[in-house]
């Protein structure tokens, strides 16, 4: 994630510079003409940004791919390498700085190709110099909130995972199926939901070791994303247990979708399941369909557990539909 330290709106360089030890903006002025990139570093330099020159296209190149720059602002007209080839080249760098072109001709033509290309924006010759810091300014703020939102929401997504598994966990789970339960109430619709335990999972960990264990809890996760589609909830309930909300679909298609799962587990390889009694890693399923077998989201998470708690009772390693003790 990029980390970026906005200059302040008030501060020079020596706020900027900054207690926290935070990276300063850094800037790339790419322009054929020195007068320019003088004139350019000396308006800028009291940002508190870093600043490097390059005199050519093939010269921003170099450094551009030399270090990571967070702004590159450039001439449009330049011999061989020209700015809206720098703004293409960006593309090919492993991080995304944002480019600002500077046309000559208040042409529009060349800024709309350059905002085409992915520049950030424009500033048309003859410069303004405040219109210049405030252009980089603005720039750099983009960059900041954009990376707060991506850390934002990576931080969110974090927090609703199991560490293990990288399934939902527990806690959202319950969130999950309280918003399926209430948008099933709505409109009328139905929501399944599948409980699933490893049958003798304490017998597999007992003999092959807890690292194994854990080995076996992450295969079997990505065997349930890999049996349910995108728009179903896949999370962790608890130590060996997991709960797959599947929306729209009934008890009968629930347990189908569980039936081919046992299926999928069943010619999957777990390392050392030969201890397992008859050598397989086996699972049982328990099923509620809100709301035919279920009036509440607690019903629906009680009945499901009961199922299970009956496909277990039933010797294991197969679905139970509450309510319908089909024995397999
Ligand atoms: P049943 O068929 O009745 O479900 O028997 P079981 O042995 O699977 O059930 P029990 O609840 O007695 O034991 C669950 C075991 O799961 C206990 C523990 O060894 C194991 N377990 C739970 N969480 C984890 C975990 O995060 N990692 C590992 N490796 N094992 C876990
Ligand atoms: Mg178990
Ligand atoms: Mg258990």
């Amino acid at each position: 994630m990029d980390q970026l330290n906005v200059p302040k709106e008030t501060g020079g360089s020596a706020e900027t510079k900054d207690q926290s030890e935070e990276k300063p903006v850094r800037l790339l002025i790419v322009d054929d003409e020195e007068i320019m990139r003088e004139f350019l570093n000396e308006v800028l330099k009291d940002e508190g940004y870093a600043i490097d020159l390059a005199s050519s296209g093939k010269d921003a190149l170099r450094q551009m791919n030399a270090s990571e720059y967070d702004i590159i602002l450039t001439d449009v007209v330049m011999p061989e390498l020209d700015g809206l080839g720098v703004v293409a080249a960006t593309k090919d760098l492993p991080y995304n700085p944002s480019v600002i072109v500077m046309t000559g001709y208040a042409s529009m033509e060349t800024a709309v190709e350059s905002m085409k290309l992915g520049a950030a924006d424009y500033i048309t010759k003859p410069f303004n110099i405040d219109q210049i810091r405030i252009i980089v300014r603005n720039a750099v703020e983009e960059r900041v909130l954009k990376a707060r939102a991506a850390e934002g929401e990576f931080y969110k997504e974090l927090s609703r995972k199991d560490g293990l598994t990288e399934l939902y966990n527990h806690r959202f789970f319950h969130q999950l199926l309280e918003t399926e339960v209430s948008r099933a109430e709505r409109y009328d619709r139905v929501v399944s939901l599948l409980m699933i335990d490893i049958d003798d999972f304490k017998s597999y960990n007992d003999t092959r070791g807890h690292p194994s264990g854990d080995l076996a809890l992450r295969r079997l996760a990505q065997l349930l994303k890999q049996a349910s589609r995108n728009c179903d909830f896949v999370a962790r309930y608890g130590g060996e247990e997991f709960a797959v909300i599947v929306p729209e679909v009934s008890a009968d298609s629930a347990r189908r979708m569980a039936e081919r799962l046992l299926k999928l587990i069943d010619e999957s390889e777990f390392e050392g399941e030969e201890v397992m009694l008859g050598g397989r890693l086996t699972i049982s399923v328990g099923i509620a369909t809100f709301p035919m077998q279920a009036a509440s989201k607690s019903e629906l998470v009680e009945h499901a557990d009961q199922a299970l708690y009956r496909a277990k009772g039933l010797g294991k390693n197969r679905v139970v539909v509450f309510g319908e003790e089909r024995v397999n």
